[in-house]
């Protein structure tokens, strides 16, 4: 392999491109507390650096440090810096596809934002976006970030028939589809796609193949990134003894947005109910999702009184980001509501 920072000795190229997190974090005393570190302290270069000899020989790649954060603090404007670099280097024919070193802590919004601005883009070109961080860091002595690097690196370049294009995530030898991501642990290495459909990198599952190709069919063209500052949305958890003041602030400070997540099946507090009428009152666009981190919260007649819409397969942060999308997309293009973008993104067949 060959790292350079100048893309024009490179063509054609995997673009590897540095964020921080885990992976890039040093912990002062890595033997005895690896999990006392701080995230995003080594560039993406010293990290490619670190697996250089077992990177395959005919691998040529370009690394670029769009930032270097511990990904808890992830912005909007990062993720649109990072959406138009993404869609740049797609467009770009030196560009063979894309890796992408990440905290894990929100890659689950990354990687549904990416899905969701050019997943179509990277369908249709045959390239791959591979999203790949770490549960330890660099220093810990079973660091698992460098395996996870140089699989990511591995399912960006492999050949072209053994999966389509599209944006994906590769962790503790396993690949998924970006957009099922979901940290459903503190500490397990697997804890980005736990609980998503995946495959073992090694021998790729035929079923998750097609359910991969059923989601590509489904889903519909990409989002537009916001240009400006992204609509303001909020999560809310109902729980026992929830208040109306929490709601009612929100919405007195304006918000756009809210992701309710709700108990079991989408449950939202009674106590909620009136200022729910509030929100749409004034506009306000409401997301039912559901607190226990897995499964389907369904559409039902509770969204009509409600006047909001149900999240299906997306986890409250993944909802959260569609609706985003979905209301920057509806005030650029008046001819469809939010709830038409919304279904376009998070309508999808659920395969197992
Ligand atoms: N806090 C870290 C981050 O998200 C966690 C990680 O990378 O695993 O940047």
């Amino acid at each position: 392999m060959s790292t350079n920072r100048n893309p024009l000795e490179q063509s054609p190229y995997i673009l590897v491109i540095g964020l921080g997190g885990t992976i890039a974090g040093l912990a002062a005393n890595p033997g005895l507390s690896p999990s006392n570190y701080k995230a995003g302290e080594l560039e993406v270069e010293t990290l490619l650096k670190k697996v250089e000899e077992a990177i395959p020989g005919d691998l040529k790649l370009v690394s670029q440090q769009l930032a270097n954060i511990d990904s808890r603090d992830l912005s909007e404007e990062l993720l649109t810096l990072l959406g138009n670099t993404v869609k740049e280097s797609l467009n770009n024919p030196d560009v063979q596809g894309i890796v992408i070193t990440h905290g894990t802590d929100t890659v689950e919004e990354t990687g549904f934002f990416l899905s969701a601005i050019c997943g179509k883009l990277a369908e249709k070109l045959g390239k791959r976006v591979v999203l790949t961080g770490a549960m330890l860091p660099a220093n810990a002595p079973q660091a698992d970030g460098p395996l996870n690097l140089l699989d990511a690196l591995k399912w960006v370049s492999s050949p072209p028939e053994n999966c389509p294009g599209g944006v994906f995530a590769v962790f503790a030898g396993r690949v998924c589809l970006a957009r099922d991501l979901s940290k459903r642990h503190t500490s397990a290495f697997n804890a980005p796609l736990m609980d998503a459909p995946c495959s073992p990198l090694g021998l790729i599952n035929p079923s998750w193949l097609s359910r991969l190709k059923a989601v590509e069919a489904a889903s519909g063209e990409d989002m537009p990134i916001p240009k400006q500052q992204w609509p303001w949305v909020e999560i809310l958890t109902s729980h026992a003894g929830a208040r109306a003041q929490a709601l009612e602030s929100l919405l007195d400070l304006g918000v756009e947005g809210l992701i309710l997540a709700g108990t079991g099946f989408g449950g939202v507090h009674k106590a909620w109910l009136a200022s729910l009428q509030q929100a749409e009152v004034k506009g306000v666009a409401v997301v039912r999702a559901s607190r226990t981190g897995a499964g389907v919260v369904q559409g039902d007649a509770m969204d009509d009184g409600l006047h909001c819409v149900s999240s299906g397969t997306l986890s409250s942060p993944r909802a959260r980001i569609a609706l985003q999308l979905a209301l920057n997309a509806a005030k650029a293009d008046k001819s469809l509501t939010w709830q038409d973008f919304f279904a376009r993104i998070t309508v999808l067949p659920e395969f197992r």
